[in-house]
């Protein structure tokens, strides 16, 4: 397939240069893809900014893939725009598109050596051969695996081949590099390690990351912003902390952390929860019922006389579960909604209260979220 109309046009590299490594913005407008009557893409708008980190997150279906695959080149929308910079990409073939890829199961050439694999892209572009040489060391460098140029594939372990893989992507110095879950193969420590290791190398690129995920905390560690996907359509975009701290859906709060959901309602400028006056930064509704949304770790067990200014429960506790860092409780709030709230263990703190005694539950009003019940919508 050739690609129309972007023969006499200067590369990529050119474009965004203006002399200095430039990172690029992408932007997304009214991108769609169905197949058969299922839509997958549903007119997604999205704006990458340069330099920037932004993670792709849904659950598995959501669409994650489709739409890298769509920024990547290798799947043709329906309909929709992508531009990096000012250049309109969408009808432009995949290596004429100048991004680094790295895929989940490293697609790794297992009969070269690690410096061929990772010189592929510059044979691709008839870089000459010293300048290759040079180049796949400084990529080696910078992942670490200086110095590992003739080992074979099979004599890496998985941290090494997912290193090799990125090596490869960063090796001609793309403006953009995309990524889909290039660590879930690996085991958590592992996985831990790389994220931190990621996010370092993307700062010392700058370049414009799009990662993919469906881990929530891996999301959560590595983004500047994290846009989550539910069904094709973005549900929310936005910093890890304010989608953590104000999820805005229930969507968006039942993926993002563990949460507890009770019933609330708003009369006469009043909300009421659980037999309890509930004070927010913000009320989602003038009156009606609405959602009260608790997460485990921001709850405290209270002493008698503690929980001035919090919003305050009366509970029974249902089970304890000790969790080495954390001290998992369960209750059920007056009106029989279960909550759990994690404790810390430290210093010998929380011990487990036992099954069946009765509790105070305290929150701050700081981390008490109030949502409308649209469901599943963005606000
Ligand atoms: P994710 O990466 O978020 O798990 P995908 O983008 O891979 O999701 O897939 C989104 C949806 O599109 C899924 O329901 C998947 O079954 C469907 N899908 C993906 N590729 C194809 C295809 N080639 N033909 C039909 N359906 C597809
Ligand atoms: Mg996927």
């Amino acid at each position: 397939m050739r690609p129309t109309g972007d023969q006499e046009r200067p590369p990529l590299a050119a474009v965004a240069a203006g002399g200095a490594a430039t990172a690029l913005p992408i932007t997304v407008r009214r991108l769609s893809k169905a197949y058969g009557a299922v839509s997958v893409l549903d007119e997604i708008d999205l704006d990458v900014r340069p330099g920037e980190f932004l993670t792709l997150l849904g659950p598995s279906g959501s669409g994650k893939t489709t739409l890298l695959m769509a920024i990547a080149g290798f799947l043709r929308p329906d309909q929709g725009s992508i531009r990096f910079g000012e250049r309109e990409v969408v009808r432009l073939a995949p290596h004429k598109r100048e991004i680094g890829m790295v895929f989940q199961n490293y697609a790794l050439f297992p009969h070269m050596d690690v410096a061929r694999n990772v010189g592929f892209p510059l044979r691709l572009r008839r870089v000459a051969a010293a300048e290759i040489a040079r180049r796949v060391e400084a990529a080696l460098e910078t992942v670490q695996l200086g110095g590992f140029g003739s080992r074979r594939i099979d004599q890496l372990s998985g941290g090494q081949r997912q290193r090799v893989a990125l090596a490869r992507a960063i090796v001609f110095e793309p403006r953009i590099i995309l990524m889909d879950e290039p660590l879930s193969a690996l085991d958590k420590q592992l996985r831990e390690r790389m994220q931190i290791e990621l996010r370092q190398l993307h700062e010392r690129l700058g370049t414009t990351t799009v990662y993919v995920t469906h881990d929530q905390r891996e999301a959560l560690t590595m983004s500047d912003r994290i846009a989550v996907l539910n069904r094709g359509r973005i549900a929310r975009i936005d910093t890890p902390r304010a989608i953590y701290d104000e999820p805005g859906s229930r969507f968006v709060a039942e993926f993002i952390g563990e949460s507890s959901f009770i019933r609330a309602e708003v009369a006469d400028g009043v909300c009421r929860a659980a037999g309890s006056v509930i004070r927010a930064r913000l009320l989602p509704v003038a009156r009606g019922q609405c959602t009260m949304v608790l997460r485990p770790e921001r709850l405290h067990l209270l002493a008698a006389g503690e929980g001035e200014g919090m919003n305050c429960f009366d509970a029974r506790v249902t089970g304890a579960i000790y969790q080495g860092d954390t001290l998992l409780v369960q209750a059920a709030l007056g009106d029989g909604s279960p909550v759990a709230l994690r404790l810390a263990t430290r210093g010998g703190a929380a011990a487990a209260p036992p099954i069946g005694a009765a509790a105070r539950i305290g929150v701050a009003v700081e981390d008490t979220v109030l949502l409308a019940d649209d469901d599943g919508e963005a606000r």
